[in-house]
């Protein structure tokens, strides 16, 4: 039996849902906010934050060592205290999680510690540390979001071959770090330890970092990369990793040669899977698509009457923003009022150093699509206020329309390039 009645149960407390919960409350709804791990999602305790975090310190770190003397600033000798640069992240993260519980209570959300699982209609059951409670709802949103993808020949084992979540807590600097996966994740925590003092190795199955990028901007970032000390191997496949005399040796094949890399430890970095496993998603008459995504229509419904979802366990690119936005919208929509995410303009970032950041379309896909359009750039060499920061690499890319001039992407590769981009999004 049913003992706890709401307008709205959202499942999962990270940026879609708990940005849902709260703008349902504030249209009036009685929301209940469920989740197993806590508050924040993969965005607040082992994604977004954390390793924005760890790629401020330790960007900090291998500045004071490489550039502070040519701004006139004499250090001494700069050491590193990992447990502080640590602490610090988590620090943030505690405060960013307590931030989100303030605001619940604020809007009157009602937070939920435990596993969900759809049970028919308008139900859900709340595995929690007192067992198991029946929660009733009109609506109900999943926002369950995703996990690192794992390699058969590679299991994660949380210490050799690890996944992000262990990348962004380790106790000591590897000396050899191998990533398998240059996307964003990849090249992030690969910059982290390497700035650190690890030797970083990335592995790429494709022939380019960053895919879905503009191509002429990733290569640009996967030189300076090189520069700073990372080393690619272009498609290479990791197939398996066994340890032999204490070192752990991964065999990999690039296109039909075998090789073998040495490392101490391997970041498996190709991907998430949206969180589906357990949900009860089948029984409830749930679809997924093609890929194993919840199944959605424009407003966010998925195939079951009443059920709805948002973010990385949906379509659409896995990141914390579009997950905020689907999360808002889709609660608006149940409210009878207006909502809408333009996914033409949904903006991705790259936090190495420089950054890569870019909006709309690439310069491969407008001539694929077989846009009319122009193409403007423009090297950071030529900007003054790239030379102060001591970064004069990179450049912009805007690709318009040739007869309009509508924008139809915006490029970055240089500093701050985030930063700058917002103005383009904006314009989009
Ligand atoms: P999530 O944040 O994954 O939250 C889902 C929640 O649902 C989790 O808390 C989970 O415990 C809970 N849950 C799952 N199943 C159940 C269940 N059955 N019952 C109860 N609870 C359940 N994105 C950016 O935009 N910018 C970045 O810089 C960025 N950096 C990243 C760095 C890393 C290392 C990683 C891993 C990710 C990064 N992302 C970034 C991606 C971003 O974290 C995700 O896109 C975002 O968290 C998705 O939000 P979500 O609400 O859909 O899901």
């Amino acid at each position: 039996m049913a003992d706890k009645t709401f307008d709205l149960i959202v499942i999962g407390a990270g940026p879609g849902g708990y940005v849902a919960a709260i703008r349902a409350a504030q249209l009036g709804m009685q929301v209940a906010c469920v989740d197993k791990r806590g508050l924040g999602g993969t965005c607040l305790n082992v994604g977004c934050i954390p390793s924005k975090a760890l790629l401020e310190s330790s960007e900090l770190y291998y500045q004071a060592q490489t550039a502070f003397s040519s701004h006139g600033i004499q250090v001494g000798e700069v050491s590193l205290d990992l447990k502080a640069m640590m602490k610090r992240k988590s620090v943030i993260v505690q405060k960013m999680t307590a931030g989100i519980r303030g605001l619940f209570r604020k809007n009157k959300v009602t937070s939920i510690a435990g596993a969900a699982r759809l049970m028919g209609k308008g139900q859900v059951a709340v595995a929690g540390e007192k067992g198991e409670e029946v929660l009733k709802g009109e609506r109900i949103l999943i926002a369950t979001g995703s996990s690192p993808i794992e390699l058969s020949g590679l299991p994660f084992d949380g210490d050799r071959i690890i996944s992000s979540t262990e990348a962004l807590a380790l106790d000591e600097v590897p000396s050899n770090l191998l990533v398998v996966g240059a996307g964003a994740i990849g090249l992030e925590l690969g910059s982290v330890w390497q700035r650190l003092g690890a030797q970083v190795q990335v592995v790429e199955f494709l022939d380019r970092i960053t895919p879905g990028m503009d191509r002429e901007l990733s290569d640009g970032l996967q030189k300076l990369l090189e520069k700073q000390g990372l080393t690619f191997m272009m498609e290479t496949k990791a197939e398996s990793a066994e340890i032999k005399d204490g070192a752990l040796r991964v065999a990999l094949k690039q296109v039909d040669k075998a090789l073998e890399a040495t490392c101490d430890r391997v970041l498996v970095a190709v991907g998430r899977r949206p969180n589906v496993a357990g949900l009860g998603v089948e029984e409830a008459g749930v679809e997924m698509d093609e890929k194993g995504r919840v199944a959605v229509n424009e407003k966010y419904e998925t195939s079951a009457a009443g059920i709805f979802a948002i973010g990385d366990v949906i379509q659409g690119p896995m990141l914390a923003h579009k997950a905020e936005e689907e999360g808002v919208a889709a609660v608006e929509m149940m409210a009878g009022k207006a909502g809408h995410v333009n996914c033409d303009a949904i903006p991705n970032v790259v936090y190495t150093h420089p950054e890569l950041a870019s909006v709309g379309l690439t310069e491969e896909q407008v001539k694929e699509k077989g846009i009319p359009h122009r193409v403007g750039k423009f090297p950071f060499l030529g900007n003054g206020r790239a030379h102060s920061l001591g970064a004069p690499e990179g450049m912009v890319k805007l690709i318009a329309h040739e007869k309009t001039a509508r924008g139809l992407g915006l490029h970055i590769l240089g500093a701050r390039a985030s930063e700058i981009l917002a103005e383009g999004v904006l314009a989009m």
